[in-house]
């Protein structure tokens, strides 16, 4: 989805305090009626009504009268709110280009004020899901009742809770900034999906490393869930990062075990497939112990043994219980149609449930170009003014 944020410079006080208005009303409804928004919103003379149609045309809010006069928030709404608000904390000016389409997210270069460039994580829950589903329609009516905002927030709370708690851990993981809604602000890792490498200098070491870092994942009382070369970044010196946290676990999961043999089974099937890593070598390069039967990679229940409580202190952090079950709620459902390492989205998105369709972005999905880097123009630089209604 091609994020335009040109409109976001125009956009008045009144135009974010309504916009602010039905975001508050979708806490309690799926379309909120007309009248709740101008009673929120407290614009005089009849103004919301105006304002309503201005951000109508924009593509910030979707109207329905089905029921009622009503409106909902689009992603490209919810995507304007939460940047005004961190551009308003002085988090970032401007936003560059997109620079990745992940599963459930649109991932682009934004610039702080002395030019750092940095990555911007939108997520945006619900868009493959709606699209595997369309066609079970009883299906589809039960998903319908989630609220795609709302989730992609929490998988936004999560995934920035994670990120902060793995880096202080020492683990190789992009620095969390900030984080606002659905939202996340991180270091832009200089290096590819390691999807896109065709060889590397030392396939065994980096092997190693990543089988390593599962399992200290594990010994630390996580798994990662989705831990395959889509979600790992390499780079020219074979340095790894480790992306993409919404879905993590704790070791105490009731699926953990699947959860961690499977994270082994896709670094093991595609080091076999893609350098040639046969299964003997990786072996003897992990040296774990064999259970009798030949089979000697890591053991899940060794690791449990001796694992951290970094899971514990998660769940008293930021991110609680309460939210952790409704996402895992979401997350259980999705694993009924979980393709791991599917993260090529070419399909459009006309089926998107909130999100207003624009022309996709030209940029090849994950991939860094030449000019890596040095997008941010002072185009789109956004002003921060201090009229806006939406900071939480
Ligand atoms: P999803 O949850 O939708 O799979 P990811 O977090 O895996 O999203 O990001 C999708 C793609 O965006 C990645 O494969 C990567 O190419 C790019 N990307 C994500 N985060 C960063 C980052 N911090 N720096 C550079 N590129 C990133
Ligand atoms: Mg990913």
């Amino acid at each position: 989805m091609k994020l335009d944020v040109n409109a976001l410079r125009y956009l008045t006080k009144d135009d974010f305090r309504v916009l602010t208005a039905v975001e508050m009303g979708m806490r309690n409804h799926e379309i909120v009626p007309a009248e709740l928004v101008d009673r929120i919103a407290g614009l005089k003379h009849g103004g919301t009504y105006k304002v309503l149609r201005n951000l109508l045309k924009n593509k910030l809010v979707h109207h329905d009268a089905t029921k009622y006069d009503g409106y909902r928030l689009t992603y490209l709404g919810y995507d304007f709110l939460a940047i005004k608000t961190l551009v308003n904390r002085g988090v970032f000016t401007s936003v560059g280009r997109q620079i990745g389409v992940g599963k459930e997210s649109d991932i682009f270069e934004v610039a702080t004020e002395d030019g750092t460039v940095l990555a911007m994580k939108l997520h945006r829950l619900g868009r493959t899901s709606f699209r595997a589903v369309k066609s079970k329609r009883d299906y589809l009516r039960h998903r319908r009742s989630f609220n795609w905002l709302y989730l992609s927030r929490l998988a936004a709370l999560k995934e920035f809770a994670f990120m902060k708690a793995l880096g202080d851990h020492g683990f190789p993981v992009p620095t969390a900034v900030d984080c606002n809604r659905h939202c996340v602000i991180m270091s832009l890792v200089q290096g590819y999906p390691l999807v896109q490498v065709k060889e590397l200098q030392n396939p065994d070491d980096v092997f190693d490393t990543i089988l390593g870092l599962i399992v200290r994942l594990a010994e630390h009382g996580l798994i990662h869930c989705d831990f395959n070369e889509f979600n790992i970044m390499i780079d020219n010196d074979e340095k790894i990062t480790v992306i993409d946290f919404p879905q993590m676990v704790s070791v105490s999961h009731r699926n953990a075990q699947m959860f961690f043999d499977r994270d082994i089974e896709c670094i093991y099937k595609f080091f076999n497939k893609r350098f040639n890593l046969t299964s003997e070598e990786n072996e003897e390069q992990d040296g774990s112990e064999s259970d009798g039967e030949g089979n000697s990679r890591p053991s899940f229940l060794s690791v449990k043994k001796a694992a951290g409580s970094l899971d514990k202190e998660l769940a008293a952090s930021g991110f609680t219980r309460k939210e952790q079950v409704e996402m895992e709620k979401y997350i259980d459902e999705d694993a009924e149609g979980h393709d791991s390492g599917s993260d090529d989205d070419d399909e459009d998105h006309s089926d998107e449930p909130n999100c207003t369709l624009a022309s996709r972005d030209s940029g090849v999905p994950g991939t860094f170009s030449e000019e890596h880097g040095t997008s941010c123009s002072g185009e789109n630089r956004l002003e921060s003014s201090p009229s806006g209604s939406n900071g939480d």
